[in-house]
């Protein structure tokens, strides 16, 4: 018989569950308090053994667990995660003066073959459950005596090709019972999948959505994101028109800056147009992430003249650029330089 995977319950369901192994309702509450601090079922102490017994039987807590552990001098933490299966992800932990952030990965692997990307050299292994997200924020505030404030769900993974598994660690990780995390502080990021675009915003989660553009034509996308032959720059961008017009809710357009490839003022110039083309109107807000370095792809960052020029060009244009900043790049935390290392 498959255990039940406790931690992906909500409150309610979990205290059914207690029910329904003979024990009274108070006794979820208890339980419920030691699986947000990231306790296993032996760990919790005042739960009489005969249940902790029932629970070791019936049910499990998928702990992420430290495999290994890594401090940028920047005091950014890389975690690599082992799950309840040996499935291993990793998870950065970052410091920002508005609160401490952390980058969860959604799966193992990942089915989507970007051309500059790490974590989809050996593609997906399994699809992470909710609990598996939510325990990569229990055992960093665990391990760190820190509170987290801020999730982007930016590592390892589509998140939106594992739809239902991340729609319920977000229910589960806003909930005031849980880690009560404010929705305006969770940025989901995805290359693109259309349709699931389509159902987020139905969901109503005042979630901020970046979207990984990385290329202002159809040629140069598809042959960066292989996304971009299924679902094409209008279509995309089409899509985020219509989910800002649901939700009136800010996008943010990632784009990574690789050398010769899609950083000249011409590209600017033409990622200026086809946002005006679809998403005028929108508040328009460009990340520029000059890309990492990525031992098995061999892609060259541009020149900060480079770089510099292009967020000019769109500025000029009226679209607010960034610049990101790079955080634990000599501990490979960057974006795209997460693997499941194991
Ligand atoms: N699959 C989602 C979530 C990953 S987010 C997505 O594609 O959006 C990680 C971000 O880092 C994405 O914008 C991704 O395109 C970007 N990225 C991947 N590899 C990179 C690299 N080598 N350098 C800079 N950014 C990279």
């Amino acid at each position: 018989m498959e255990k039940t995977d406790i931690l992906s319950m909500n409150k309610e369901e979990l205290t059914s569950y207690i029910v329904s192994l003979g024990e009274p309702a108070y006794r979820a509450t208890q339980v419920w308090g030691w699986l947000m601090k990231g306790a296993d079922i032996a760990d919790m102490k005042n739960i009489p053994a005969a249940l902790k017994q029932k629970l070791s039987e019936n049910a499990f807590v998928a702990t992420a667990k430290i495999a290994k552990k890594q401090v940028s001098k920047d005091g950014t933490i890389k975690y690599l995660y082992e799950m309840h299966d040996g499935e291993k992800i990793e998870s950065v932990f970052m410091r920002y003066k508005h609160g401490n952030t952390i980058c969860i990965s959604t799966e193992a692997g990942c089915p989507m073959g970007c051309a500059f990307c790490a974590s989809t050299l050996r593609g997906l292994s399994r699809r992470l459950l909710p609990s598996e997200m939510l325990s990569q924020i229990i055992s960093t505030e665990k391990d760190t005596g820190e509170r987290i404030s801020g999730i982007v769900l930016m590592g390892i993974g589509e998140p939106l090709d594992n739809y239902d598994n991340v729609m319920k660690f977000l229910h589960l990780v806003g909930s005031p019972d849980g880690l009560n995390i404010g929705y305006r502080h969770i940025s989901l990021s995805t290359c693109g999948l259309v349709d699931r675009i389509g159902r987020l915003a139905e969901e109503n989660f005042p979630i901020t959505l970046s979207i990984s553009l990385h290329a202002a034509d159809d040629e140069t996308r598809s042959s960066l994101m292989p996304v971009n032959k299924k679902w094409n720059i209008a279509e995309l961008l089409t899509a985020c028109r219509a989910y800002f017009d649901k939700t009136g809710r800010r996008i943010s357009f990632e784009y990574t800056l690789v050398r010769g490839k899609n950083d000249t003022v011409a590209s600017a110039n033409k990622l200026a147009d086809v946002l005006y083309k679809y998403c005028s109107g929108m508040p328009l807000h460009v990340n520029l992430i000059p890309v990492n370095n990525v031992v098995e792809r061999g892609f060259l960052p541009s020149e900060k003249s480079g770089i510099e020029a292009f967020a000019k060009t769109l500025e000029k244009r009226r679209i607010v650029a960034t610049v990101r900043r790079t955080l634990g790049s000599d501990i490979d935390a960057s974006c795209g330089q997460l693997r499941s290392k194991s």
